[in-house]
C-alpha cells in the first residue's frame, strides 16, 4: 500500500511510474469519485502528480434524479482539470439494495455503510486492473462522515485480492475538507444534503 500525502505531508513509498505505448512516465491513478464537491480538492491535490482516471461508480445514490445531478456536476468540474478523464460505471441499484438487505436501519457509519463503501472500492479496484492503472483510491476520505482508517484498510485488502496497489489517503486532514468547500463555492458546485442512499435521507 502506498501513502500519498504531499504538500508538506508524509509520502511513504513511491508508486511505480506507468509507462504506456506513448512513452508517458506519469503515474496512472484510478480514482473512485462520489460527487463533485469531494472530488474538487482531491483533484487539485492529486492531479499534479497523477494522470487520473476518475470512476463514478455509485449505485447507492438514489433517486435517479439525484444520481444524474451529481454526475452532471462532476462532469462540469472535471472540465477544469487537465489529465483527468471520467468513466461512468453501471448504475445497478438492485445490486446495492441486495447487498445491503437487512441493514436498512443501521445508522450512518455502521454495517450498511461498510458494505456500501467496500462494494464501491472493490469495483474501483477491478476498474483499475482493467485499465492497467498503477494504483487506485477514492475521494471518500475527505468527508468528516467517512472513516479513513476503514477505507484504507479495505483498500489494502483489495490490493491483495485484486492485485492493484492501493493509494492510502486521508484527505480531511490538513484542512482538505475546508478547501473542498472553498472550491465548491469557486466552481458553484451543487452540495447535496445527504450521503446517497434513501435509508439515510
Ligand atoms: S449512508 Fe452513504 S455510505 Fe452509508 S449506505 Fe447510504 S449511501 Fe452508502
Amino acid at each position: 500500500m502506498e501513502e500519498f500525502t504531499s504538500n508538506g505531508q508524509e509520502y511513504s513509498g513511491k508508486v511505480a511510474a506507468f509507462a504506456d505505448n506513448s512513452g508517458s512516465t506519469r503515474k496512472k491513478l484510478a480514482l473512485h469519485a462520489c460527487c463533485a464537491p469531494c472530488s474538487s480538492y482531491t483533484l487539485e491535490y492529486l492531479s499534479p502528480e497523477y494522470d487520473i482516471e476518475l470512476y463514478f461508480y455509485n449505485p447507492n445514490i438514489m433517486p435517479e434524479d439525484e444520481y444524474l445531478k451529481r454526475l452532471s456536476e462532476l462532469k462540469r468540474l472535471t472540465g477544469n482539470f487537465e489529465n483527468v478523464n471520467l468513466t461512468v460505471g453501471e448504475y445497478d441499484t438492485e445490486r446495492f439494495l441486495s447487498l445491503t438487505k437487512g441493514f436498512e436501519d443501521e445508522p450512518e457509519g455502521g454495517a450498511r455503510c461498510e458494505i456500501c463503501i467496500r462494494h464501491r472500492l472493490e469495483e474501483t479496484a477491478r476498474f483499475a486492473a482493467k485499465i492497467k492503472a498503477s494504483c487506485f483510491s477514492t475521494t471518500l476520505t475527505i468527508s468528516p462522515h467517512k472513516n479513513a482508517e476503514f477505507i484504507n484498510f479495505t483498500q489494502a485488502e483489495l490490493e491483495k485480492t485484486i492485485g492493484v496497489k492501493s493509494l492510502s489517503l486521508n484527505l480531511k486532514k490538513k484542512n482538505g475538507y475546508l478547501r473542498s468547500i472553498e472550491l465548491s463555492k469557486k466552481y458553484n458546485l451543487y452540495r447535496q444534503k445527504y450521503c446517497g442512499c434513501l435509508f439515510n435521507k
